[in-house]
């Protein structure tokens, strides 16, 4: 009985990115008399069907996008008499849906890191259930990946979780619903201990993949202060605390290592959690700008964020401080009207974001959005060969609509076109070129454009495109760049890199005023 984990994707691109931690996790959680995992990820190559034997286990780990693809995998894993479990947000979300259309053996909900040796050892017992809830792991029981699997040379980026959990509550997103909203950190040391041991391999550029890795705000500590609660005070700078902690170790690792994570915009209001983040050699982040009004911030319960100039000049502090920034924008919210287009393009220039991406509102399950969206059709929503749109990752992905959600004034191929639109011109070579003042070099600038180039290759026309011509193409070009890309990427190994002895925090990271 071999064990298969497998990553479903549409896409084979050769080269990926960044790698899906999970498949590695899973393969670490996976007990030594099951031997090593087979690992497929199909963002590199699709699966051999010929590899599965029967009586082996195909773990299939779905999100809404690649769920339909996980789904046809199932059903020839379980015609190969593999024995088939699903894991994942999508099927924490939907298990029933799992179960009908995936041919399932069992699914698994919630996070796999403790529950997933359980269902290995059901299997071997022959007592598999249908149904296991993984629940929320504690910080201090995540699994730390199985980083000897990696196959050489595939990926550009390796990545670490620090923190599981976010405790907003934006419209759009269903991660503070899947993975909670009280942060659940890992212990610094352990996090270090799995990156020296990515450095030793040779990989030099990090994801830390949280869901927020700022998740305790100067505002939190001054409500918290306000409200006069003393329990909540101390659990936000204890939280704070570790933050500070973590930065403080992953400073002392080689100088040439790059972190990229995702945070909030209130980050920029506080420059030392910033300094701690430069020295800490976390160079970029991901921020979700999402709209420049405040009508739009509004609509996706993102009030916490700034409009206008305030916005651009928010944003700048990031980038004042040493961090660059990746701008995530929406587009099609009902607040939108033709000038948001032109307005936001503007913006991210002014604002000097080092990157940024243009994504079209799309109403995902485990969303406020989705739920809003689901019920205005009071159960008779229009369909796509008999599957109802409500559904829409059911439909294969060339009838699939590629926009759902009404806008009280532009039609959906408008609000695609000026989508498009945008993204062409933030990447067009001229603005590009521009941006790549941000490096020094000739050939970092040079380094900077192909980048630039395979960013929107990989993520605008491949997922915004509803002409298959284009996608193919985009796929072409995507493959043909990242070649190049992944020799930039690549650091030379440290096999005798050790970790760090825990430091001191020499910063406190509270405010004097919060102190309680
Ligand atoms: S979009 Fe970001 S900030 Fe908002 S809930 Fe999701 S993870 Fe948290």
């Amino acid at each position: 009985m071999r064990v298969h984990l497998v990553n479903p994707s549409d896409l084979s691109f050769g080269l990926a990115v960044i790698t899906p931690r999970w498949l590695f996790v899973l393969a670490a959680a996976t007990p030594e008399r099951f031997g090593d995992p087979v690992i497929v990820d199909e963002t590199l190559d699709r699966l051999d069907p010929e590899t599965l034997a029967p009586g082996d286990v195909c773990g299939i780990g779905i999100h809404t996008g690649n769920a339909l693809r996980g789904y046809e995998i199932g059903r020839i894993a379980h015609a190969r008499g593999a024995i088939v479990v699903y894991g994942g947000i999508h099927a924490t979300l939907f298990p029933d849906e799992v179960l009908e259309h995936g041919a399932a053996h069992a699914v698994v909900s919630g996070d796999g890191d403790q529950i997933w040796q359980t269902v290995l050892t059901d299997i071997e017992a022959g007592t598999l259930q249908p149904r296991y809830d993984g629940g929320r792991v504690a910080g201090t029981r995540f699994q730390p990946a199985r980083w000897d699997l990696l196959p050489n040379g595939r990926y550009m980026w390796a990545s670490v979780q620090t923190v599981r959990g976010c405790p907003k509550h934006c419209s759009f997103c269903s991660v503070w619903r899947t993975d909670g909203q009280a942060p659940r950190h890992r212990t610094a040391t352990s996090v270090v201990s799995e990156i020296v041991e990515l450095r030793r391999r040779g990989f030099r550029f990090i994801a830390l993949a949280d869901d927020n890795f700022y998740p305790v705000s100067l505002q939190d500590l001054a409500q918290a202060a306000r409200l006069k609660d003393p329990t909540r005070l101390r659990d936000l700078e204890r939280q704070r605390a570790d933050r500070f902690e973590l930065m403080a170790q992953l400073a002392q690792l080689p100088a040439d290592t790059v972190f990229f994570t995702q945070i909030t915009m209130e980050a920029a209001e506080d420059p030392e959690f910033l300094d701690a983040m430069r020295e800490a050699h976390i160079k970029g982040a991901l921020v979700g700008v999402e709209s420049v009004t405040p009508e739009g911030l509004k609509a996706v319960y993102k009030n916490f964020n700034l409009a206008g100039a305030a916005l651009a000049e928010r944003l700048r502090a990031f980038r004042e401080r040493g961090v660059h920034v990746l701008g995530s924008f929406i587009f099609g919210l009902p607040t939108d009207h033709p000038g948001t287009f032109d307005a936001t393009e503007a913006l991210a220039r002014d604002a000097r974001l080092t990157f940024a991406q243009f994504v079209m509102l799309t109403p995902f399950p485990g969303t406020i959005d989705f739920e809003k969206w689901e019920r205005s059709f009071q159960g008779d929503a229009p369909s796509v060969d008999g599957i109802p749109i409500t559904r829409h990752w059911l439909i294969p992905a060339d009838r699939r609509p590629k926009y759902y959600m009404p806008h009280p004034t532009m039609t959906p191929d408008e609000v695609r076109e000026r989508t498009q639109r945008v993204w062409d011109g933030f990447y067009s070579t001229r603005h590009v070129w521009e941006r790549s003042r941000c490096v020094l070099s000739i050939r970092a600038r040079l380094a900077f454009v192909l980048v630039s180039k395979l960013y929107r290759q990989m993520y605008a026309n491949t997922g915004i495109s509803t002409d298959s011509a284009r996608r193919s193409s985009s796929m072409r070009w995507a493959r043909w760049l990242s070649r190049p890309c992944r020799r930039l990427f690549a650091g030379t190994p440290m096999p005798d890199l050790q970790v760090p002895e825990p430091r001191p925090v020499v910063r406190a990271g509270i405010p004097v005023e919060f102190r309680v």
